[in-house]
């Protein structure tokens, strides 16, 4: 068995029903057991602007998959929901990145983990801070420092 940190991310459809649900979609998947979720938060969006709205969450799970096994079934889950691949940073019903997986470092077409882009962004350290403030993100410190160094002002935690 190994720990995982995946970040949701929704902005269409009613986006905290499609979160909940991807929480208990994840816990339902053979050989993934959904340990603990974050709080739900509301960010703006980044990089195109013209969008609604994001909710956002990071979940810990307990997985017996591969992580290319598990990327495949994150994948299986976001086409479940309806997501539809457009352009880069378009709206979505539902946004599965895989963080990290303990002890896992890997480079290669499909996978890069952890995930590349993590430490750099507010709506990814917020609730993976909540979860876990000590976290190690790959090479660049601590989650709860690393957020302290981000712009956070377009993260709102929501009560739950
Ligand atoms: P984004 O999440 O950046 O908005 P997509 O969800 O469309 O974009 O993912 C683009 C590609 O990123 C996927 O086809 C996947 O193979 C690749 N990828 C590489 N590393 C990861 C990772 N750690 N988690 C999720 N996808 C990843
Ligand atoms: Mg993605």
């Amino acid at each position: 068995m190994s720990r995982a940190f995946i970040a949701l991310g929704s902005n269409l459809e009613q986006p905290q029903q499609q979160v909940r649900a991807a929480l208990s979609a994840l816990d339902a998947i053979p050989g993934i057991r959904l340990q603990r979720a974050s709080s739900l938060y509301r960010t703006a969006p980044v990089g195109y602007l013209d969008q609604p709205d994001f909710i956002n969450a990071v979940a810990e799970l307990e997985t017996e998959l591969a992580p290319l096994a598990l990327l495949d079934a994150l994948m299986q889950v976001e086409e479940r929901f309806g997501r539809v691949r457009s352009f880069r940073n378009a709206p979505r019903v539902l946004d599965l990145d895989l963080l990290m997986v303990e002890g896992v470092v890997l480079d290669s077409e499909r996978l890069t983990l952890p995930h590349p882009r993590m430490h750099e962004r507010a709506f990814v350290l917020a609730p993976l801070a909540e979860l876990q403030p000590d976290l190690a993100v790959g090479g660049h410190g601590r989650a709860d420092q690393l957020l302290g160094t981000l712009d956070a002002s377009g993260v709102e935690r929501l009560a739950s």
